[in-house]
């Protein structure tokens, strides 16, 4: 069973980013809950965890702790920047080793 949690970015007290009448908060929940209906309905031993389930204040060590104590495998946190980049960038922890496919 592999355990991914997923943390929707902000929410609650902290919208995140905003333009074009979309707040990040938002958008950032919509795709965590969307990733979580494709990872249970389409892969079997698929375990997941969100930080949050709504508009709801999550502090960033709330987010960890709840990961950490779950034992989660993975942890993607789900962010839209808004600073005028282009495309998609990902940072991953260097303190875990390369990610396996
Ligand atoms: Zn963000």
């Amino acid at each position: 069973m592999v355990k991914i949690f997923i943390d929707p970015g902000h929410g609650g007290t902290d919208p995140g980013a905003s333009g074009n009448g979309l707040q990040e908060k938002q958008l950032t929940l919509q795709t965590a809950l969307a990733l979580r209906n494709m990872l249970l309905n389409e892969y079997q031993n698929v375990s997941v965890l969100l930080s949050r389930t709504s508009d709801q204040t999550v502090s960033l060590t709330q987010r960890t702790n709840a990961a950490n104590s779950w034992g989660a495998d993975y942890f993607l946190s789900i962010h839209m920047n808004a600073g005028g980049g282009t495309g998609f960038e990902d940072y991953i922890y260097p303190g875990v080793g390369a990610p396996t496919t």
